[in-house]
């Protein structure tokens, strides 16, 4: 979104460097840093290495050597690129093989993947709705979720974050369209879980969808890693989960009724205008998706993992959020403040990310710590002692 004192007779010089040192005077200047050893349990940055707690790999999926090998044999198989959109040329019995699975194992008619889990966030919203309708979004939908809501022809309006009665004040407004409500199962700045059974008791007969970005959800939570809506009381209307979490990989699937995923394939332009995720990468979807199926012990390492943070850090001092999940954010509060504990934390080995606005609401920068199942009880160690120290000084 661009920032308000931003006007369209400045040019384009001025009005980019306006938004620019708007960004920096507020300390929320962003800036992408070149690792080595990709996401993995330790990283490199400039010839040092860092315990990485950064990484949204929950169970380490992107080294598992199986996932690794899938993509190697189709890639020397069938290429590194899928040559077209599925609509052309680009969708393959792998595609076709693995939507089934998906339809299967989360319990829908349909799957339909997605190149990301942005464009299939985007697109759904953007093709469903019209002019008339209204979208009931969680106040703390992930970008992609409010940005095509905010460039629909739909009203947005934002219900309180996790709460049933504040939707339920939204649902009586009157509407002369459709309704659909949207939120998130595992959030992705708190590591809160939605609470989809009251949310569905509040939406049931008023005619409305519910949409569930599951992104943090699918492969850490409920039987098989099935997600939030793993059990069939809480299954919303439209689901999309995301490869580039959990599963290791990046790519994304929307899931459906029959009906939706003929009109998806008809009219959503992310689907019909991109070139299709390539075969190699569907394969290695595939196989991590086989894994998370059926490798508990790797939720249980995660849990565990999880547990032993929260039991640390309740010593020393740190406000514990409610957060049960992999994502364990420390509320800072001030941007600067957030940064400047970021940097000294990375001088003692940790790599961590200082999450600012607009990512967080305004006076809510936090560091997101991401626990994974590959830590060790030593890594969580460090990052303890490292906070400790942090708390002294
Ligand atoms: C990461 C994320 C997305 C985007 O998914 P990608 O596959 O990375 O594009 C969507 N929603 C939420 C909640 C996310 O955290």
């Amino acid at each position: 979104m661009q920032p308000l004192e931003i006007r369209n007779s400045v040019g384009w010089e001025s009005r980019i460097n306006n938004a620019l040192t708007q960004r920096r005077c507020t300390w929320s200047y962003r800036e992408r840093v070149p690792v080595k050893g990709g996401n993995n349990r330790l990283i490199q940055y400039e010839n040092r290495c860092y315990i990485n707690f950064s990484s949204n790999d929950y169970l380490g999926l992107a080294y598992h050597p199986k996932v690794i090998k899938a993509w190697q044999d189709y890639a020397s198989l069938e290429g590194v690129g899928a040559g077209g959109s599925g609509h052309v040329i680009g969708y393959s019995s792998h595609h076709q093989q693995l939507e089934k699975w998906l339809a299967n194992w989360l319990g829908f008619p349909r799957a339909l993947l997605f190149t990301s889990g942005f464009a299939a966030n985007y697109s759904l919203i953007r093709t469903l709705v019209a002019s008339g309708d209204h979208i009931l979004a969680d106040r703390l939908s992930h970008a992609s979720l409010l940005e095509a809501a905010i460039y629909s022809p739909a009203t947005l309006l934002r219900f309180a974050h996790n709460n049933p009665n504040s939707l339920k004040r939204l649902l009586h407004r009157s509407c002369n369209g459709n309704r659909l409500i949207v939120t998130e199962g595992v959030f992705s700045m708190n590591g809160d879980v939605a609470p989809l059974e009251e949310l569905k008791k509040v939406i049931c007969g008023t005619g409305s969808w519910l949409m569930l970005d599951d992104a943090h959800g699918i492969g850490v939570i409920g039987e098989e890693g099935r997600g939030c809506s793993w059990e069939k009381k809480n299954q919303p209307d439209l689901l999309v989960v995301s490869f580039g979490k959990a599963v290791g990989v990046s790519g994304a699937a929307v899931l459906c009724t029959e009906q939706v995923a003929e009109y998806l394939l008809q009219f959503a332009r992310h689907l019909i205008y991109s070139t299709a995720l390539p075969p190699a990468q569907i394969a290695a979807i595939h196989v991590a998706l086989n894994i998370v199926r059926h490798e508990d012990s790797l939720r249980q390492r995660l849990l565990e993992n999880i547990a032993y943070f929260r039991k640390g850090i309740e010593n020393y001092g740190f406000m514990l959020s409610s957060s049960k999940t992999a994502i364990q954010p420390l509320i800072i509060g001030d941007n600067l403040r957030t940064l400047q504990l970021a940097h000294r934390l990375r001088e003692r080995g940790i790599w961590l990310t200082a999450m600012r606005p607009p990512t967080v609401p305004p006076g809510n920068a936090q560091l997101r710590i991401t626990l994974t199942a590959t830590h060790l009880a030593e890594d969580i160690n460090m990052l303890l002692e490292a906070l400790s120290n942090e708390r002294k000084g």
